[in-house]
């Protein structure tokens, strides 16, 4: 333990104040390497406290909506700099941070590097938001004026998910912000610490009541959020079947909802793809990063047959370098998974696979072995090889590390494996050929195609980001994720009034 690693205690943040949630509630945090190590006690918000940043933020709305997009903008850009500009701070964060995730330092880093740039990209999105539409007469029949203009909504709800929690508010915060809503967030159970110290870096840099934090337990204040009848936008990202939840809670005020749900992303490597040790590595880091708890991550592979033993091999050798272990050590590769539940869907799955006859492999480096087998949530990464296409490791979202490989021999059988999923977040298509590529990627049932990558390395954060199907409804990021948090608004007067 480091002096940075003091057990700490995160605060809830409503109206501009940071304080303990009312009652002084907390809950505890324990580091998914050593579960029996306390890293700290983040505020348990109640249902009284959730209703107060409800109310706050309706309150901060009319002055926020009114200050116009430009200093919304302007502000943006400041927090941007703001959030790593104390390198001492960034550090404690980011240790922080990989201790009560698991996931890898380098990877918080990132996520606190990614959480600027799209505070960045959504302020300047903020002009075109900010143009609008207007019509004098034309056609036959009657002849209008008409201005078409975007209002924010009111107060939004963001609700995020453990396992990337900074880059995903990153594609709904600031979007809200600049379009002029303001914001209460619920950041998830099992990381909430470092990122309500990150959220009150930038609520400090608000007026008071425009962005509030309630870290706490969903069972005991997630319904009473969604439900508020002041809450005029729930942008939710995390599992199908909450986001199911929130979608019926939501109608009966009739709120709209953003969902970004689970995925089950097929990458096609088409019989012309460029394969060397390069592009497995590629290929690894999209199906392993944050040892795969990542909603856009490679989940399966399909490899044209012409292909598959040189993709097996490279992807096993990348495996293989892999090293498992804490997060806080800067040799690890892969930290462990982030809670007992996730890790039990994963190693359920491989004991299915291998129960069918499966052939199953666990790979990579366990420099420190006691650690690995102490009880900490570790997976190594697994690759499951030309398996029965029935096995919930094919079908399901795995969440974890391990991958199966499978095989196609015509470019239409490809489309339609990948396409018979009750999923469709994202998906990858390798090959030189971009036209080829292109006219494949039109044919897949998903938000997003990757072109000879996958991944959050692969992502431009400039397009927008969401699922088919059962991975949700909406987008966020890019410009249609400002267009969420607004609602058109149509001004007509007679032909001549107004243009
Ligand atoms: P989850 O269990 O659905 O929880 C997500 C968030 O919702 C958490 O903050 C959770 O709070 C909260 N929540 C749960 N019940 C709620 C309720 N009734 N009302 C309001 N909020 C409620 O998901 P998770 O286990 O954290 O994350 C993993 C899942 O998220 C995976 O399926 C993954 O694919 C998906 N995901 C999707 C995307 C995407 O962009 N499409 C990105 C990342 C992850 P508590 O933590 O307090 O329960
Ligand atoms: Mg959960």
């Amino acid at each position: 333990m480091s002096n940075m690693d003091q057990i700490v205690t995160t605060d809830i943040f409503i109206n501009g104040e940071a304080r303990a949630a009312s009652g002084g509630r907390t809950y505890d945090l324990y580091n998914p390497a050593r579960p029996k190590e306390l890293v700290g006690h983040a505020a348990a918000a109640s249902v009284e406290d959730v209703d107060e940043a409800v109310r706050a933020a309706h309150a901060a709305f009319p002055a926020w909506a009114a200050l116009g997009w430009e200093e919304r903008a302007d502000r943006l850009r400041e927090i941007a700099k703001a959030l790593t500009a104390d390198e001492d701070d960034v550090k404690y964060r980011s240790r922080l941070f990989t201790r009560e995730h698991g996931k890898i330092a380098r990877e918080t880093l990132l996520e606190m590097s990614r959480l600027g740039d799209r505070f960045m990209l959504a302020a300047a999105f903020g002009e075109r938001m900010s143009k609008d539409e207007v019509m004098g007469p034309a056609g036959a029949g009657p002849q209008f004026d008409t201005i078409i203009t975007r209002q924010p909504r009111g107060v939004a709800a963001l609700i995020v998910p453990w396992n990337w929690p900074l880059s995903i508010l990153g594609a709904k915060l600031p979007q809200a912000l600049v379009t002029g809503n303001t914001v209460v967030v619920k950041p998830a159970q099992n990381s909430a610490m470092a990122p309500v110290l990150t959220l009150q870096i930038i609520a400090k840099m608000l007026p008071p009541g425009v962005l509030n934090v309630v870290s706490g337990l969903s069972s005991e204040i997630g319904d009473a959020l969604v439900g508020h009848p002041l809450v005029r936008k729930v942008n939710f990202t995390g599992s199908v079947p909450v986001g199911r939840h929130i979608m019926k809670l939501a109608a009966d005020n009739l709120t709209p909802v953003t969902l970004e749900l689970g995925g089950n992303d097929a990458a096609l490597v088409l019989d012309d793809a460029e394969l060397n040790d390069e592009v497995f590595e590629k290929m690894y880091w999209g199906a392993f990063a944050s040892s795969g708890q990542i909603c856009m991550a490679l989940k399966r592979l399909y490899v044209h047959e012409s292909r598959y033993d040189e993709v097996v091999d490279g992807l096993t050798a990348a495996c293989e370098r892999a090293v498992v272990g804490d997060g806080l050590i800067p040799e690890t590769t892969m930290g462990p998974v982030n809670n007992v539940q996730q890790l039990k869907v994963v190693t359920d799955m491989l004991a299915e696979a291998r129960g069918k006859g499966a052939d199953v492999k666990e790979l990579g480096q366990v420099p420190d072995g006691d650690l690995y087998r102490g009880g900490g949530y570790f997976q190594k990464p697994a690759l499951i090889y030309n398996p029965d296409p029935s096995l919930s490791v094919v079908r399901e979202e795995q969440f974890g590390p391990c991958l199966p490989i499978l095989k196609f021999a015509t470019d239409d059988e490809a489309i339609a494996k990948a396409n018979d999923s009750e999923f469709g977040l994202c998906s990858s298509v390798w090959t030189p050929d971009a036209d080829r590529a292109v006219k494949l990627a039109r044919q897949l049932e998903a938000g997003y195609t990757y072109l000879n990558g996958h991944g959050p390395m692969a992502q431009d954060s400039r397009g927008p980001f969401g699922g088919f199907k059962n991975s949700g409804i909406g987008r966020n990021l890019g410009y249609e994720g400002l267009e969420a948090f607004a609602a058109s608004h149509t001004i007509t007067g007679p032909a001549g009034f107004l243009v």
